[in-house]
């Protein structure tokens, strides 16, 4: 699209975002709550939705959904009060959700994301409310039927509703990765798009600069990662913005994303929306949420990634880019944290992590939790360069690679038995820069005479004579002195 015309308009997105809870049962029975299982084994009669079942509360997902609300900055609500959103689907046994309507459980907060020109902003939230999850119907297995899996029904939920703050795709894209980042460090949802664990729909709009009011929303689901989501935006807003260019009424409409074409298609419009008819679930009775209880859930909050961002980048002096990459997961996050109460060199900390440690991961396929590698081992390391022991060099192309064969041996045996202990001892140094004068006559001179640069072969000799053992700084600072003198 013509960057001029696109440069017209202004891109207004809201964004609703369900989770599936990590909650051992279902959210109103003691239906075991996990995904994969083999198909209609996790049930009941209270998730099939037998007659005269009833319902009963996992107060767990209060719980959960309280941190979340907490860590968004968010109002909790004292009174929980439920309702039926009704509809017929094959895989609702039921006939409706038990959600909340009127009432929210946490209202306002907002979560912070980085725009595309890196500053810091704040997307606002609507609500966030508890509800169960329906069945799946799975419409690919069998090549006649639609097959249905009631695992999935009823397994608690939450879903988080931002205010159309948000403007372009890669904020979207910012924004979904916030939250799934935090609701992995809260331990409340597994963040899994690829398993729908974590579901995002999007509202998206275009209106031209300045206009006083929203353009006409249209709704795009089924989009399985975080970077479909953003595909799917990016083309509505072409969409959209060819439709207005060409004169035509947007209609408010329910659309799904293709990601093999990556087109959006039509699947209801607003005159065709469901009516769900909500009412007060009669079978749950509200609770009620003390002041007490959202003080121990506040007091048992586990480290944020935004605590942990500034903290690196304030309290440890590292670049606002190494402390995003520490913090962008969890565990990686947890790792160096015990790391570094084994070194006070953090710089190198984190540069251990994000250099040798993350590369071996990636090319193991493995996470953290399973690297052999305890903090220790790594801090011990660390210190071998620090003291002038070891070249960081050598310490990551021999010593790491022996360590990780044998994690539990000391870093400064494994450096001795490969014979790779550096020397920063002056007097050997000297006696190698002595040599290197004595066999180099003609380069000395030259570097006498003005040819600075020689330094680098005359380090370069140097470093041979000492089969690389030399200290290089210390050498080459000794070398400057004596080729000066
Ligand atoms: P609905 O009643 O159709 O569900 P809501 O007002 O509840 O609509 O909003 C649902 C989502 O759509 C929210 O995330 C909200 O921020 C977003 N939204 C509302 N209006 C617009 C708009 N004009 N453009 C883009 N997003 C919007
Ligand atoms: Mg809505």
């Amino acid at each position: 699209m013509n960057p001029e015309i696109r440069d017209k308009y202004e891109v207004v997105i809201g964004l609703e975002v369900h989770a599936q809870m990590l909650t051992k049962t279902k959210a109103y029975s003691n239906d075991i709550n996990e995904f994969g299982a083999v198909p209609n084994t996790n049930v009941s009669v209270v998730s099939l939705g037998h007659p005269g079942t009833l319902p009963m509360m996992n107060k767990k997902t209060i719980e959960y959904a309280i941190r979340l609300g907490l860590a968004c900055g968010c109002t909790i609500a004292r009174d929980q009060y439920f309702a039926r959103k009704n509809y017929f689907y094959p895989d609702l046994p039921k006939g409706y959700q038990i959600t909340q309507d009127k009432t929210p459980i946490c209202t306002g907060g907002a979560v912070i994301i980085k725009t595309e020109d890196g500053k810091e902003k704040s997307i606002g939230l609507t609500r966030i409310h508890m509800e169960e999850d329906a069945g799946k119907s799975i419409h690919d297995v069998d090549v006649f039927d639609t097959l249905v899996d009631l695992n999935r029904a009823g397994v608690p939920l939450v879903e988080i509703v931002s205010e159309p703050d948000i403007r372009s795709s890669q904020e979207a894209y910012n924004y979904l990765s916030e939250i799934r980042k935090l609701v992995r460090y809260l331990d409340i949802c597994d963040g899994n798009m690829e398993e729908g664990s974590l579901r995002c729909d999007a509202n998206v709009s275009v209106r031209l600069k300045n206009a006083p009011e929203f353009g006409t929303k249209v709704e795009v689901k089924n989009m399985n990662s975080i970077r479909n989501v953003q595909r799917a935006i990016e083309y509505e807003i072409i969409r959209q913005i060819e439709a207005v260019e060409k004169g035509e009424t947007l209609t408010q409409e329910t659309r799904s994303f293709d990601a093999l074409k990556g087109i959006t298609i039509s699947m209801r419009t607003k005159e065709a929306a469901n009516d769900y008819r909500y009412f007060p679930e009669p079978d749950l009775q509200p609770l009620f949420v003390d002041q007490k209880q959202i003080d121990s859930i506040q007091a048992e909050m586990p480290a944020l990634p935004r605590d942990l961002f500034l903290k690196y980048t304030k309290e440890l002096g590292l670049s606002e880019y190494d402390a995003y990459i520490l913090t962008d997961s969890k565990s990686i996050a947890l790792y160096f944290e015990e790391l570094i109460q084994c070194t006070k060199n953090y710089k190198s900390a984190a540069n251990w992590i994000m250099g040798d440690v993350k590369s071996y991961l990636n090319h193991n396929g493995l996470e953290i939790e399973q690297f052999p590698i305890s903090q220790e081992q790594l801090a011990a390391l660390i210190k071998l360069i620090d003291d002038g022991k070891v070249s960081s060099t050598v310490a990551s192309q021999k010593i790491f690679p022996a360590l990780l064969e044998n994690p539990s041996k000391n870093p400064l045996t494994i450096a001795e038995e490969l014979n790779v202990i550096q020397e920063s001892d002056e007097n050997s140094i000297l006696q190698y820069i002595q040599q290197v004068i004595d066999q180099n006559p003609a380069e000395v001179q030259r570097y006498r005479d003005g040819e600075k640069q020689l330094t680098g072969f005359l380090m370069g000799q140097l470093m041979k004579l000492s089969k690389g053992k030399a200290d290089p700084k210390a050498s080459n600072q000794l070398l400057r002195e004596q080729l000066e003198n």
